[in-house]
């Protein structure tokens, strides 16, 4: 199909595509695959937010160390939440690691990128422990990868073991701790993940405290209006002061006039525990419109094929322009991420009634130490909202469906899935500006309205960690 001279592959276009739009060149020839196999017609599902959720308890602590934090669970990364706890070591390293239950271990990896030396342990009560960035692994273990690592003749490995191979009992010295792989400074990651889905639970709901009095700091709020149902302009911004109490405002006031009617809210926050001083991911956070619940947010489980959700829940275009992560309280309606509930027309706010609303933020840690925000939006003499795409694109592309864009130089198909929003699509090409002797042919350009970068949903991230 399409393989017509003057036509280029349809995978190329899309790792261009992928490329232009979401600046990662890493793995885009796998992501792109994954992405191209998913062709289904059926809507993502979502698991029932309303489910009961489990936290398995009766671990131990994984060193003899107390337990401090320089990453905290759900953390907003590049690309994906935070899946475990980076504990501290005390800037060393071969501190001894302990099992934190009973079990076997299921997997063995050594890799110079990402979890670096990692150990898996599966336990009786359905769930895995992870330990990574780990230096050495112990006795039978280390054997047993060195057995591993001659057989093939390789350093780097990853073994997944049956039960009854190496078992192992809770508190059993496993592991020394290290700095190796995608890592900055010495620590422990450690996962609570369940076995079976791979979904990471937040291990403070599992019975690892560590001491927090310290309420979370908010940094900004911000408003946005939106062009059609789903489609938003960038946001109005505001710095956030301390009034003391644990409540914030904006500085330039708390009055936001719009012109638009159908309203979405932002907010940038982060948390801290006792007694340190690394900016941390906030567990949880409400909005509520004059007083009525529209939109909770909590991160106590990741699951795994979700974490690439993290850029439809923050504001992307903001990230990717260095400005920091700003979490949207509003759900993109491609955004299969499972941390929402209590959630009202998808945290949308509706201004046609012409009053004021009364915002008010809450932002939680695990602790339960909180704090707020107030805002007022309003939009006097408000219009019923009428959605209007506007011009300067040349397509519009739904998230709902799959997509096909052409004209005389370009052929395009974007699988079902693999936009959060509808796109206002624009293609166009350059050739080579003064000075670009690397550039072979015509640059193909690819972008939306009225955000000029958008995020592209996948199944892996091999950044994760
Ligand atoms: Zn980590």
């Amino acid at each position: 199909m399409m393989m017509m001279n003057s036509r280029v592959v349809l995978p190329v276009l899309f790792t261009l595509l992928y490329s232009l739009l979401s600046n990662e060149p890493d793995s885009l020839s796998t992501s792109i695959a994954k992405i191209w196999g998913n062709t289904t017609t059926e809507a993502p599902s979502r698991p029932d937010p309303n489910a009961p959720r489990v936290f398995p308890q009766g671990f131990r602590s994984p060193l003899d160390i107390p337990i401090r934090l320089s990453g905290s669970f759900g953390e907003l990364r590049n690309n994906h939440f935070h899946g475990g706890l980076d504990i501290k070591t005390e800037s060393r390293e071969n501190l001894r690691i302990h099992a934190v239950a009973d079990g076997y271990v299921s997997r063995i990896a050594v890799s110079p990128r990402g979890y670096g030396n990692a150990l898996y342990i599966d336990h009786p009560n359905g769930y895995t422990s992870v330990y990574a960035h780990i230096n050495t692994f112990e006795g039978a273990i280390g054997d047993y990868l060195k057995q591993a690592q001659y057989r093939s003749q390789e350093f780097e490995t990853d073994e997944k073991i049956p039960p009854g191979v190496l078992p192992i009992m809770q508190g059993q010295f496993i592991a020394k701790s290290g700095n190796t792989g995608s890592s900055g400074a010495p620590h422990l990651h450690f996962e609570i993940r369940d076995t079976n889905t791979e979904e990471a639970l937040n291990p403070l709901l599992c019975g690892f405290s560590v001491p927090d009095q310290v309420a979370p700091r908010i940094d900004q709020l911000a408003v946005y209006t939106f062009k059609t149902d789903n489609i938003y302009n960038s946001p109005q911004v505001f710095n956030c002061k301390a009034l003391g109490g644990n409540a914030y405002s904006p500085v330039s006031g708390s009055v936001v006039t719009v012109k638009t009617a159908r309203v979405g809210l932002g907010i940038k926050a982060f948390d801290k525990f006792s007694g340190e001083t690394n900016l941390n991911g906030i567990f949880g956070m409400k909005v509520y419109d004059n007083n009525q619940l529209i939109y909770t947010f909590e991160v106590d489980g990741i699951p795994f094929s979700e974490t690439r959700c993290l850029n439809s829940h923050i504001d992307y275009k903001r990230k990717q322009d260095e400005q920091g992560f700003l979490q949207k309280c509003f759900i993109d309606p491609g955004n299969r991420l499972s941390c929402y509930k209590d959630v009202i027309n998808q945290g949308i706010i509706n201004l046609a009634d012409g009053q004021a609303h009364r915002i008010r933020y809450e932002v939680y840690d695990v602790a339960g130490n909180q704090s707020t925000a107030q805002l007022t939006v309003q939009c006097p003499s408000c219009a019923p909202f009428v959605p209007n795409e506007g011009t300067g694109f040349q397509q519009l592309l739904r998230y709902s469906s799959e997509n096909y864009f052409s004209n005389d130089q370009i052929e395009l198909r974007f699988p079902y899935g693999a936009f959060y929003t509808d796109i206002l699509f624009t293609h166009s090409t350059r050739g080579a500006a003064k000075g670009e002797t690397n550039v072979y042919s015509r640059i193909h350009k690819v972008l939306q309205r009225p955000n000029t970068r958008t995020e592209l949903f996948r199944y892996t991230d091999k950044t994760r960690h």
